[in-house]
């Protein structure tokens, strides 16, 4: 067992940590209080070469594995989990296509999304379908050489803002859920709008919206693998994109503790540093050691998937157990922090409500335990 990160990784980290502080953190407040989603963030990740991590380079991508992707999203949710998120999930896309899609899908979309600049996202989710994603109503129905795609998809990230969207549709409504399949839609066509754009109680640079489709006919090429296939591939992507999501739950915990530390040594009452009440310290060592806990958990399922492994449980257990970490350590930070935790001014705030989507998107907490219970009571 080695628990150390190679050089390269090392390397990866620093560059990671150096570019989340220098174009990341500056405008985390602002899009925040705005809602505006970061294009110019994105396109510098895809400069820097982030986007591309986990895909062949022979489609524009730039190596890596899923070790260094926690590395990198971690490193950016630190500083700014909407960032982190939009990464997180456009990085849904690549993976997808590279094992479901055919010679000719990664040719003609992968280099797009990794390295052409082009953002992606994943629909599932829709109204009446959430935790209970089978329960799917969306169409694409195949007439002639195309799919006429009827629907609505709810809740999607980068979904407003994306040249590609994956959509799971019901291709043989008659079959539930093995008549859904997985079909990629691009922006602009026509009978494919969006809907409402969410309001919400965090990661609001990352745009959540609302996808109307209304005979949306898109070309018979467009389906990823095999009709019948969506439930599977879906949650195949899920099962990586929780590793995502453990990414940015580690990352807001790691960066809460890092705020708490730094202002226990400043911050003076009782004619002494915070750091001299044993109360707080114990919060510390609390949130230390739930950190390190989450830490190596995300680390091995990454490391089970980056090695081919099976780990629907272990993505399961990283997800839970960091998200869960987040909201615990961001709201001792916030009180470590005493009333100006609870200010604007000061990053924690809006940590604490970060934290929160963290323990519902990509399966809630309660669907991870399904998930877990059912692997270890086989
Ligand atoms: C900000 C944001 C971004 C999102 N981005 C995307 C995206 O990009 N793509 C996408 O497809 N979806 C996305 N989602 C949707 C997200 O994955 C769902 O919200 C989530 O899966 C839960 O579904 P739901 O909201 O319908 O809740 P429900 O499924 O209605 O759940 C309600 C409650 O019941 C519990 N529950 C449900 N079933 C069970 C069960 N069997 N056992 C125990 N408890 C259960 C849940 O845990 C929850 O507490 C996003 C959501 C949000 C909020």
């Amino acid at each position: 067992m080695d628990f150390n990160f190679t050089d390269g990784q090392l390397m990866l980290q620093k560059v990671a940590r150096e570019f989340a502080e220098k174009e990341v953190e500056p405008i985390s407040a602002e899009i925040d209080k705005t809602g505006r989603f970061p294009r110019e963030t994105f396109e510098k990740m895809v400069e820097i070469g982030f986007t591309g991590i986990g895909t062949p380079v022979e489609y524009g991508g730039s190596a890596g594995n899923d070790i260094d992707k926690v590395i990198v999203v971690s490193e950016i949710a630190k500083q700014c989990a909407a960032t982190a998120a939009i990464l997180s999930i456009h990085s849904i896309f690549a993976q997808v296509i590279n094992k479901f899609g055919t010679k000719e899908q990664k040719e003609k979309y992968l280099t797009q999304v990794t390295s052409g600049g082009s953002l992606a996202a994943f629909a599932l989710t829709e109204p009446n379908a959430g935790s209970d994603a089978g329960a799917a109503k969306t169409t694409a129905i195949l007439d002639g050489d195309e799919y006429v795609l009827n629907g609505t998809k709810c809740f999607i990230s980068n979904g407003g803002q994306a040249q590609y969207l994956l959509i799971f549709a019901l291709t043989d409504p008659s079959k539930g859920l093995k008549g859904l399949s997985c079909i990629l839609v691009e922006k602009g066509t026509p009978g494919f709008t969006i809907g409402k754009i969410e309001d919400k109680m965090g990661i609001n640079g990352s745009e959540t919206v609302e996808l109307i489709f209304d005979n949306c006919r898109v070309p018979k090429e467009n389906l990823i693998g095999k009709e019948g296939k969506g439930f599977m591939i879906a949650m195949t992507a899920l099962d990586g994109a929780r590793i995502g999501v453990g990414a940015q739950a580690l990352g807001i915990s790691e960066a809460a503790l890092e705020k708490s530390v730094k202002y226990m040594k400043e911050r003076v009452q009782f004619g002494k540093p915070l750091t001299a009440l044993q109360g707080l310290t114990w919060y510390i060592s609390d949130m230390a050691t739930k950190i390190e806990a989450a830490k190596w958990l995300v680390y091995y399922a990454a490391h089970l998937k980056a090695t081919g492994q099976k780990h629907t449980k272990e993505a399961a257990m990283a997800k839970l157990n960091a998200s869960e970490t987040a909201r615990h350590v961001t709201n001792l930070a916030l009180q470590i922090h005493g009333g100006y935790g609870y200010m604007k001014d000061y990053p924690l705030e809006r940590m604490y409500r970060d934290a929160k989507i963290t323990e519902i998107y990509e399966g809630t907490s309660e669907i991870h335990k399904l998930v877990i219970s059912r692997a270890v009571l086989r």
